[in-house]
């Protein structure tokens, strides 16, 4: 009862979450989400190669200002450059060489006339001055924004989360996944007495008369979500660990009175690095060390700067997602937002229809963590614990290019769906090197689900088309239907689509047989009693017995 009360309650709690911002469904697309969705015309002739972002943040007026110099190469001799930012922020300029430019503004997309001749090959550079108040988050993360909140000692605690709403809520930008900066610099000026962390590591600080400017540097491709401030009354504390590439600063930045809890609870993280960099390969940002940052909302995956507020309990908030008790064996919110250091941050969606490679991958990778420290059928009971929780009300991937994601199931229909691949596979060390394989090929890479395919397909050696076909884009769930006459299994798979034939392992009695089924009827010998017939649980596949 108590299992079933903590996953209805998790339930609530995520469809709630989740219809008011990121991951709601969608009917239609208005011109604003091509213009955020798509790669539009005043977007693709020019590749961006550095920001330089600085910024100045009011908490007491809940004001911001700044600039971004975005620096490009040209890539095709074009005049108008689309950068994005959201009202009620406002652009105040945009120059060139010191020359102001004039803009045409459509809502969030402002589409700039530059004077200077663009000719393919150059490197050029645009500042943008803004100000403004900008949206306060709803329900950060998911509905974000800037989160202005106090601490206990009523200091200022302030954060940003645009995950899907888009990072040109707070900062102007090229807003669109596809095409990642390769390096950037953050600098952040708040009030004395506070402190700004941001992304990367902090280079230098410079303190002013009234306030104090934190400059951030990140060495490494970053997308637009990831980049955040986080300011609070932060202290710090850190640890070096020995990893695959070296050693690895690991960097935890708190509230003042959450230090000595910090130092306990964040074990997780070191032992979150083990595991991860066994199944995925080396942490993807050394240069820019790992960082866990306290927020005032739950978490999100900031590159190497990941946020963290999910109160130093385990589990989601102290519950177990799973309903078996391995999720209270670790922070939630530590492994899973780590995870995305890989499959987020290191490997990127190219269109956010695309997301389940975030966040199916990351959630899949909960069930690892345990597999390394617990074994692989406590593992198996995690991820299995999950299933009660996938809707199967949307396919999970969404529509592309108007900013959609797909159903929430990419998290725990997702997560299954890669749990049953890693046993259609059946060599774990196989498929170890196909998770470390994507982390290499894909190594700060933004990609299409085409490309994830294809790349599991080719290293499994076996063509898995109809297999994500089956999970991905549509809600059906395989159903093995069979029939046993005392001597004979006849099987066949229903609810499919064309050429689904995976392998599945089934047992009756205790012995285990592994079989093909397609749409077809076919045979096997079976010995035993049908009454115990099980497809083995692992694989998300349901079974009906039917009369011949
Ligand atoms: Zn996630």
């Amino acid at each position: 009862m108590k299992h079933f009360l903590t996953v209805f309650f998790f339930l609530l709690l995520s469809l709630s979450s989740h219809s008011q911002g990121l991951l709601q469904a969608k009917d239609y697309f208005t011109e604003q989400d091509s213009l955020r969705g798509s790669i539009t015309p005043e977007r693709a002739w020019w590749d961006l190669n550095f920001y330089d972002l600085k910024i100045t943040i009011k908490p007491e007026d809940k004001f911001i200002s700044g600039s971004n110099t975005i620096k490009y190469t040209v890539l095709e001799a074009q005049q108008i450059l689309q950068i994005d930012l959201q009202p009620p922020l406002q652009i105040e300029k945009v120059t060139q060489d010191g020359e102001e430019l004039v803009l045409r503004s459509n809502i969030n997309a402002h589409f700039i006339t530059l004077k200077k001749e663009q000719k393919k090959g150059d490197k050029n550079e645009i500042t943008v001055y803004y100000s403004g108040t900008p949206r306060a988050a709803k329900n950060a993360p998911w509905d974000g924004g800037f989160s202005w909140k106090k601490d206990s000692n009523g200091k200022d605690f302030v954060a940003t989360s645009c995950q899907g709403l888009g990072a040109s809520v707070w900062w102007p930008n090229k807003d669109h996944m596809y095409d990642e900066v390769d390096s950037m610099a953050i600098s952040v000026t708040v009030p004395k007495g506070l402190m700004d962390v941001s992304n990367g590591r902090l280079k230098s600080v410079e303190e002013n008369e009234t306030t104090t400017t934190y400059n951030w540097i990140v060495a490494n491709p970053i997308n637009n979500y990831g980049v955040n401030v986080n300011v609070g009354d932060y202290v710090h504390f850190g640890e070096k660990y020995p990893g695959e590439k070296g050693t690895l600063d690991m960097d935890y930045y708190v509230l003042k009175d959450n230090l000595e809890k910090a130092k306990e609870h964040f074990k997780d993280a070191p032992k979150m690095m083990k595991a991860f960099e066994y199944w995925f390969g080396p942490y993807p940002f050394y240069e820019d060390s790992f960082k866990l940052v306290e927020v005032p909302y739950l978490g999100m995956e900031h590159q190497s700067s990941v946020t963290y507020g999910n109160q130093f309990m385990k589990g989601y908030l102290g519950r177990d997602l799973s309903g078996t008790d391995w999720g209270l064996k670790f922070d939630y919110i530590i492994i899973h937002e780590a995870g995305h250091e890989w499959f987020a941050n290191n490997i990127t969606y190219k269109d956010i229809a695309d997301m389940w490679i975030h966040e199916s991958f990351t959630t899949y990778s909960e069930n690892l963590f345990i597999d390394y420290y617990y074994g692989k059928e406590a593992a198996a009971d995690y991820v299995i614990g999950t299933r009660k929780l996938i809707q199967n009300d949307r396919p999970i991937i969404g529509a592309y290019h108007v900013n959609n994601e797909g159903s929430s199931d990419m998290y725990f229909k997702g997560a299954n769906v890669l749990h049953t691949l890693r046993h259609v596979v059946n060599d774990d060390e196989k498929w170890r090197s196909i998770l470390r394989g994507l982390n290499k090929d894909f190594y700060h890479k933004t990609v299409t689900t085409a490309q994830i395919e294809n790349y599991i397909s080719k290293a499994a050696k076996i063509d898995l088309s109809a297999f994500f076909e089956q999970y991905l884009r549509t809600i059906k769930v395989p159903v093995l239907e069979y029939h046993y006459d005392g001597k004979e299994l006849k099987y066949r798979y229903t609810h499919i689509v064309t050429g689904f034939a995976i392998p599945v392992s089934v047992s009756s009695a205790g012995k285990q047989l592994w079989i093909t089924p397609t749409a077809e009827w076919k045979t096997s010998i079976l010995k035993g009693d049908i009454a115990t017939f099980k497809v083995d649980r692992n694989f998300y596949i349901n079974q009906k017995e039917v009369a011949n």
